[in-house]
């Protein structure tokens, strides 16, 4: 059994269990009467005094990596940090490391945490939520006098929103050529990373290899409506969708739009118009949570009065599991074939991008599952649709990611929220799982 079909067995078997969707009550958590809590007030204050950093009139932040006030954040971070007694660096890529000694020096660390960079109006959750709870954790962690074996590092991660540069640039996906790409600030990814105390000519410094972290676990919002809508108060990530985009385009004959009988164009545009129905056919005739997007069309020459010769648009696939989204490419490609005989037309694919799925490890999945029921939670298993800087933990070690419930499922909003009780429950879960993680990785039950 490879590791993707341990995980779909492992994940179908927590789906199909009646104890997590189940709220286990009084009993169980009397089991574990001194297991620790965070302080929750602390918590959602200093999730709060973060917001002031870019804060913007709609109620959210506006704080784009390596922005002023990215880097005033930062600053707040580092005092918080220090008040939990951590000791915090800035890594070559950027990122601050907060480090905490445990009992095994020998023992590979543990990583925690999130992002405080936003998207531009963004919310004052996505990121903070878990970067705060990482924090929290550690500083309950120094209140309660516990040394956990491994040594633990809270990591903010540099410039998340971007796409993951400073969890890359750990894990070594990092490529020195996407230094010189300029992100929202105007600032190149290497002035950026200079402009937060990190080095872009000693980036390899930075790096890691597989094995040389003991685990890795981050909370965050679900930035979806599911969990709220279905009244669950944790999501147990079971992994990172992958994503695979093209650039395709519909070659047809632009012609006279008044002289040509309709019998005999070559329509690029009604092709790609009859393409975007048959991948929404595709994807949604296969059992599942894939997903599937024509996001951009432009038509050419683009005038009323011309038949479109040409159109170009955009086909994004995405999925935990890499060869349905092959299966589903395959079978749009099928339809595209079809589609463009149909008027004397033709489909050209040029791959765009691809980020292949990041699975959590199937044990950490079961130790969020044990804290959560711990704490008479309801959790549930699910992917996560989003990307996040777990996905480049998860080439380095075990990877596991709780979600807590977004209202109305609205991310990278001002309208953005999350109830200050369910943050405290997953920071909660965060502080039990790594406890959990820190004992062992084989749980006993
Ligand atoms: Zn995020």
């Amino acid at each position: 059994m490879n590791r993707r079909q341990f995980g779909t067995t492992l994940a179908s078997g927590l789906l199909a269990s009646p104890l997590l969707d189940t709220p286990l009550g009084a009993a169980t958590r009397l089991l574990t009467p001194t297991a620790p809590r965070v302080n929750g007030e602390r918590l959602n204050r200093h999730l709060a005094e973060l917001s002031r950093f870019g804060s913007n009139p709609h109620g959210g932040v506006t704080r784009l990596a390596y922005s002023d006030a990215d880097k005033q954040a930062r600053e707040y971070v580092l005092g918080l940090m220090r008040d939990a007694k951590l000791t915090p660096s800035i890594d070559a890529a950027g990122n601050i490391i907060a480090a905490r000694p445990g009992r095994e020096a020998s023992l590979k660390p543990i990583l925690f945490g999130s992002h405080i960079d936003s998207v531009p109006e963004g919310g004052n959750y996505d990121g903070n939520v878990g970067s705060m709870s990482a924090i929290e954790v550690a500083q309950t962690l120094g209140e309660q006098g516990i040394t956990t074996r491994h040594p633990l590092q809270v990591v903010i991660w540099q410039n998340e929103e971007g796409g993951l540069y400073g969890s890359r640039a750990v894990s070594g996906q990092l490529t020195p050529e996407e230094l010189q790409n300029v992100s929202r600030s105007g600032k190149t990814i290497a002035e950026g990373v200079s402009f937060l105390g990190g080095d872009p000519q000693r980036l390899a410094e930075a790096k890691r290899a597989k094995g040389d972290i003991a685990g890795y676990l981050e909370l965050h919002i679900e930035q979806g409506g599911t969990l709220e809508r279905d009244h669950v108060d944790i999501g147990i990530v079971e992994g990172i969708v992958g994503i695979k985009q093209w650039e395709v385009t519909v070659t047809g004959f632009a012609n006279h739009a008044g002289t040509t009988p309709m019998d005999q164009r070559h329509d690029a545009l009604l092709t790609a118009s009859r393409f975007v129905e048959a991948v929404n056919r595709v994807v949604t005739s296969i059992p599942g949570r894939q997903v599937g997007t024509v996001g951009r069309m432009q038509a050419f020459p683009g005038a009323p009065n011309v038949i479109p010769g040409q159109v170009v648009c955009t086909l994004e696939l995405r999925d935990l599991d890499a060869g349905k989204i092959d299966t589903m490419y395959a079978r749009i490609g099928d339809e595209a074939k079809r589609i463009a005989a149909a008027n004397g037309t033709s489909f050209a694919f040029h791959s765009l991008h691809e980020n292949v799925p990041a699975p959590s490890d199937p044990r950490v999945r079961s130790l969020i599952a044990d804290s959560a029921r711990e704490l008479g939670l309801t959790a549930r298993v699910m992917p996560s649709g989003a990307g996040h800087d777990a996905q480049a933990m998860a080439q380095l070690g075990p990877m596991g990611m709780i979600f807590v419930p977004s209202i109305g499922g609205i991310s990278h909003s001002p309208k953005e929220f999350s109830r200050p009780n369910d943050i405290v429950n997953g920071a909660n879960v965060l502080l039990a799982t790594l406890l959990r993680l820190d004992a062992g990785l084989v749980t006993s039950g």
